[in-house]
Order: structure tokens, then C-alpha cells, then sequence
């Protein structure tokens, strides 16, 4: 099939890797890039971090400007959201307007979960976007009563941030404990800890039944009759792939954008990449959804590689899950399956910085994790890609263990 024109439907990091590697290998057609936000294609990261902390501002968040879309003939179709797919057309609708592909990459990524109990109120946030970061960083005054409803990524990192501007939070969760939903109880509970350390108040096993106050927010309910003051709530309890759109196209949604191990979504010329993709990840040993940045910006290039290929030269995407968090000043990496296996510290523990765990699961090195220790972590994720034994890992991490902080 012959593809003069390439669609990339979402224009954050899996859509622009998506493009980058387009023209990087070569792609000579028409590209055009459709994003339903207003922006250039930014980084999400720094949005419950530094942006947050007003050590960047939102500029500086854009990866690319607009000379280099010019400079690689890539047409930008900002705000205007995909409403439609007609496959068999090769039209992806943009409400009223259509535009033809003869290749498409999906990677519309994913949107915070809406909660129940809804409330009109002002002062009631999730953060997904530089405009929910900055919107939130607009009331984030020394002083202010700051409630975050889920202890999980977003809602330890904006902990974090608000704390450092004396912000007064109070983190609102459903476990047992923060963060252990996210990454499983061993790591979970460990990272629990630092809001205890940096003296941010947790109230676990607690369902938030509603709010409270006039026109804006001023208290958030709790089962059990308890009432927490809030002059700003921040939600964030898991998120949502944004695949709405696809309905109705034939393509089959399941946890998201059900896509092969090649990330093909079924028809040869459509491909899906990032947040919105769940896929067979061999390495994991199942179907699983990203949700991490580098797994996304993996996946948009090798989406793009795959396009160009065709399905009969089409490799897996098969990829060791990694993520990083930093709250309260620690940088938290991880690789691997957090989620089970036995949790061993090489270094460190409850409170002694840095901190080195192995996962072993079966007599096998299935994940690391380290805080404060990017040589060691760097290392031991060499150690799961080349299938390392646990004792070798387990050497590795002796060895490039730092002093402690
Ligand atoms: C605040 C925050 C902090 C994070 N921190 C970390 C971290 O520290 N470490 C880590 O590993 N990961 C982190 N992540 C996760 C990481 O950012 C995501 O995994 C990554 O952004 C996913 O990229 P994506 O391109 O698949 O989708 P997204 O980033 O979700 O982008 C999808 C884009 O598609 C657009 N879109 C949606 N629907 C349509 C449509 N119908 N038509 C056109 N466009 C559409 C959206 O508007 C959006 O711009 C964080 C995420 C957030 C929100």
C-alpha cells in the first residue's frame, strides 16, 4: 500500500516521537499531527513538580517550537479534537471537518478518572494538563488548606510541591495506606513513609462521600461523618484512556486501544501508541496499559517504525515497565514488576537514604527499585535486560551502592 499521507491523532509525547521518527526514517509524505489541546506538544512530568514549585514556567515545557513543525513539513491541527475514525474512508473526523490518511497513528493517551460524588464547586481540580498545573499553582498560597483526594503518583507528587510552599495538605485515601494502589505494598509503604517524614498528613481507609461550601469549595466530607476544611481540592484517583472517539470505527476497545504485540490496532495502516494502548508487553507476560512516559515515548517511535514497515515487517514491542517519581526531594526509580515478588533491601530501608531493593519472584530478579541512587538504579536495570541472576544483581548493587545521604 502506498502511504502519501500519515495522521497522528494526540500530540503529546507518544505522538510527537510518533512524528520525530517519521521523518527520521525517511517518510517523505504528508504528516499532519491533530492534538485537542491548544499547545504545542509539552512535558507532563514537570506539571506536579517543578511547575508546581514555580521552579519552571510553562514555556519551558514545549519540546519542540514552531520553526522545527515547519522545518519537517508537519502540519499542526491544534484544538481540534478527533470526534470520529471512518476506516474504511480513511477519514479521521475533526467535528464538522475530515482529514484523509492512509496511515494513522492513535495516540490520544488518557484523561483523570471523573469522580463520584460530582460537585459544581470552585476550587475543585485534577491535574492532566499545563492548565490544570497552572490553574492549581495560582492557589497554592503559603497557608492555604489544600485537600488531595488519592495517595497515588499525582496526589503524593502535588504532596510534595505544595508542601514546599507551605501550602497546609492533607492527602485523603482509600487504602490501607499512600501510594501502595500505585506500586504494590512493599514499595508502596516505603514511599508512604516520606509523607509521614515531611509531615504531610495522611488519612487512610477513607471514602470521600462530598463537599462541602458556597459557590467555592470549603470542606470535603468523609464516610463516618468527618469533615476536613479545604480551600482547594486536587483529585487524582487513576485515569482513563481517551478512546471515545474510536467507537463506532470497528477497532477494538478493551482497557483502552486493544493493539497486537506490534502495536497494530487491526486494519495493517493503523497503529496506536502511549497511554490510550493496551497491548501484550512480553517481557511482562500479559496485557497491560503504559501510563509511563518512557514506555509512551517508546511506543510512539515504535508505532511510527512499524507503520512505515508494514504488518509482515513489523517487530513486538516488548519493554521492561520504568518509572520515576520525585517527591520531597528524593528521586524514586523503578523498573520492572513492582507488583510482585518479594521486596529485599540491598541498602537502606524505612527512612535511611539511599535506598536499594531487588524484587525476586520464583528464584528470579524481576524488578529494582532505588531512592537517591541513579548509578546503582542505572546498573540494576542493566541486570533485568540482560536477564540477570538475582545474585548477580544482588553483587551489582553492593557495588555501586553510594554513601548514605
Ligand atoms: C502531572 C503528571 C505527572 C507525571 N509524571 C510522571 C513521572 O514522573 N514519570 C513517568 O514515568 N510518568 C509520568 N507521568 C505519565 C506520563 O506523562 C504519561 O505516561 C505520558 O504523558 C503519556 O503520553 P501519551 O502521549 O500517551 O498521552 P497524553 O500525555 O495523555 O497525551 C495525549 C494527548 O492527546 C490529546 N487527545 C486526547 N483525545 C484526543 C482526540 N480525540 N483528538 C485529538 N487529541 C486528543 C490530549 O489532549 C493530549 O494532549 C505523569 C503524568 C502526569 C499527568
Amino acid at each position: 500500500m502506498v502511504m502519501n499521507r500519515i495522521v497522528v491523532v494526540g500530540g503529546s509525547v507518544a505522538g510527537l516521537r510518533a512524528v520525530e521518527t517519521l521523518r527520521l526514517e525517511g517518510f517523505e509524505g504528508a504528516v499532519t499531527l491533530v492534538c485537542g489541546e491548544p499547545h504545542l506538544p509539552y512535558d507532563r512530568p514537570p506539571l506536579t513538580k517543578q511547575i508546581l514549585t514555580g521552579e519552571i514556567n510553562a514555556e519551558q515545557l514545549c519540546y519542540r517550537d514552531h520553526q522545527w513543525f515547519e522545518r519537517n513539513a508537519v502540519d499542526l491541527c491544534l484544538g481540534t479534537p478527533a470526534s470520529a475514525l471512518d476506516i474504511s474512508t480513511g477519514r479521521v473526523h475533526l467535528g464538522s471537518n475530515s482529514i484523509p490518511f492512509d496511515g494513522l497513528i492513535v495516540a490520544t493517551g488518557a484523561r483523570p478518572k471523573s469522580f463520584s460524588p460530582r460537585s459544581s464547586l470552585r476550587g475543585i481540580f485534577t491535574l492532566r494538563t499545563v492548565d490544570d498545573a497552572l490553574a492549581i499553582k495560582e492557589r497554592m498560597l503559603p497557608g492555604v488548606r489544600m485537600i488531595l483526594v488519592g495517595a497515588g503518583f499525582i496526589g503524593s507528587e502535588i504532596a510534595s510541591s505544595a508542601a514546599a510552599c507551605g501550602v497546609q495538605v492533607t492527602i485523603v485515601e482509600l487504602a490501607e495506606a499512600a501510594m501502595i494502589r500505585a506500586v504494590g505494598p512493599q514499595l508502596g509503604r516505603i514511599l508512604a513513609g516520606l509523607h509521614d517524614e515531611f509531615g504531610v498528613n495522611v488519612v487512610c481507609n477513607a471514602r470521600v462521600t462530598g463537599f462541602g461550601g458556597k459557590g467555592s469549595v470549603e470542606a470535603v466530607m468523609l464516610d463516618g461523618g468527618w469533615e476536613l476544611p479545604a480551600d482547594i481540592v486536587v483529585v487524582g484517583i487513576g485515569v482513563d484512556p481517551n478512546c471515545e472517539w474510536l467507537i463506532g470505527s470497528g477497532l477494538r476497545i478493551e482497557d483502552g486501544l486493544a493493539c497486537d504485540r506490534t502495536l497494530n490496532a487491526g486494519p495493517r495502516n493503523v497503529y496506536g501508541a502511549g497511554d490510550v494502548v493496551s497491548w501484550p508487553n512480553e517481557w511482562w507476560g500479559g496485557v497491560m496499559r503504559g501510563q509511563q512516559w518512557l514506555v509512551a515515548a517508546d511506543q510512539g517511535k515504535h508505532a511510527a517504525r512499524n507503520l512505515l514497515a508494514g504488518p509482515e515487517r513489523a517487530t513486538p514491542f516488548s519493554t521492561i515497565p520504568y518509572f520515576w517519581t520525585d517527591q520531597y526531594g528524593c528521586r524514586v526509580q523503578a523498573a520492572g514488576r513492582t507488583d510482585l515478588g518479594q521486596l529485599i533491601a540491598v541498602a537502606g530501608g524505612h527512612r535511611q537514604r539511599p535506598f536499594i531493593g531487588v524484587y525476586r519472584h520464583n528464584g528470579q530478579l524481576t524488578g529494582v527499585v532505588t531512592i537517591n541512587a541513579p548509578k546503582a538504579f542505572a546498573a540494576l536495570r542493566t541486570c533485568l535486560h540482560d536477564h540477570s541472576s538475582f545474585d548477580t544483581a544482588w553483587e551489582v548493587a553492593v557495588k555501586n551502592c553510594p554513601p548514605p545521604d
